[in-house]
């Protein structure tokens, strides 16, 4: 397959400009080792894993799995049990990872030590004021979320048509944009914005290696770009889910005035677990994009990366190469 090389692949040592998103529960040792032997940026998840010395072991099978180069996802929200997150990073570098993607709020307190540990920062971000911000702090690269994203898009809804420009423009190293991707199409827009590279979760998520319950993938396949819901915005947490029983229920809670307290146990990470282990899609809430509307199967990730990166040199020799000749 032909190369698409941009400041993304260069920097990272990977073959395409296509990274996966570090999904909580999916992002699993399989999933990232089958990512980047396609030559994609795999991502594991650390907070999926139940402790430090558990994300060291994840780090050691995806290893096992794979020689090309891999991240570590590292999200800084709020969570129902408290995370020691100094605890996490150190494993991140004692494993040798050397690609760390922080997500969720300022990475500043673990920028030195990552640093220090010759680990790459990629910050993930959902507006421009934070992807100035992680550049000052000496990030390597920053990931930018529009509102089209599953899970949380931040609170200001600017959708990645306008984002990834903005930010591309303002940014010396190099963006990668997340929200919305799913094929070459998106990837040759994101190329046209200004972007080096496309990160992609619900798109990985149905794909055969994703370590999710087949039910989960074929509602991904049934479902519309109108098959989410955004919950959790009464407390400036919002997050995008897929639309099911529960998820009504918070919304529907929310409208009512019903504080974090009684919304807990129902958007807890551990129900929505159990959606991806038993297959139960209302066993709780379970991160989804409004991606969902163009995906239409469930490929094995080197068929899905060859055939986004083959897409997206055919649409830019093609028609965009016709439209310049004109
Ligand atoms: P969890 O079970 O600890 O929390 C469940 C949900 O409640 C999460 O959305 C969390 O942000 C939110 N929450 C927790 N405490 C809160 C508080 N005090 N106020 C407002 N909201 C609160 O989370 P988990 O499922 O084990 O996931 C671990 C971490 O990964 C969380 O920080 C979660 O937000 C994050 N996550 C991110 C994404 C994404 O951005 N795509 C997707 C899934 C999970």
């Amino acid at each position: 397959m032909a190369l698409l090389e941009t400041r993304f692949t260069r920097l990272f040592g990977v073959a395409h400009p296509v990274m996966q998103g570090g999904m909580q529960w999916a992002a699993r040792a399989e999933l990232v080792a089958a990512v980047a032997n396609a030559g994609g940026l795999g991502t594991l998840s650390a907070l999926t894993q139940p402790s430090p010395e558990a994300l060291l072991a994840e780090i050691r099978r995806t290893q096992a799995l794979t020689e090309q180069a891999f991240a570590v996802n590292l999200t800084l929200l709020p969570t129902l049990k408290p995370v020691p997150y100094d605890d996490y990073r150190n494993a991140i570098i004692e494993g040798g990872v050397r690609i760390v993607e922080t997500a969720g709020s300022n990475p500043q307190a673990h920028i030195e030590a990552f640093k220090a540990g010759g680990v790459k920062v990629i910050h993930k971000c959902t507006s421009l004021r934070h992807a100035l911000k992680a550049q000052q702090l000496g990030v390597d690269a920053v990931c930018i979320d529009g509102f089209e994203c599953a899970g949380h898009p931040g609170e200001e809804d600017i959708p990645g048509l306008v984002l990834i420009p903005l930010t591309s423009r303002a940014l010396s190293i190099p963006v990668i944009a997340c929200g919305g991707f799913a094929d070459g199409r998106g990837l040759v827009a994101a190329l046209a914005l200004g972007a080096e590279a496309i990160s992609m979760g619900t798109r990985f998520l149905c794909t055969r290696e994703a370590p999710v319950h087949p039910n989960v993938k074929a509602r991904l396949v049934q479902g519309s770009e109108q098959g989410t819901q955004l919950i959790l915005r009464s407390l400036g947490n919002s997050v995008r889910v897929a639309r099911n029983a529960v998820s009504e229920h918070v919304a529907a809670s929310e409208a009512q005035g019903v504080g974090f307290d009684g919304l807990a146990e129902w958007v807890s990470g551990q129900r929505g677990r159990q959606v991806y282990e038993t297959g139960d899609i209302d066993a709780g809430v379970w991160s989804a994009g409004l991606v969902q509307g163009l995906i239409e199967d469930i490929p094995a990730c080197h068929e899905l990366i060859a055939r986004i990166v083959d897409e997206a040199r055919a649409i830019i020799r093609g028609r965009l190469g016709d439209l310049a000749k004109a």
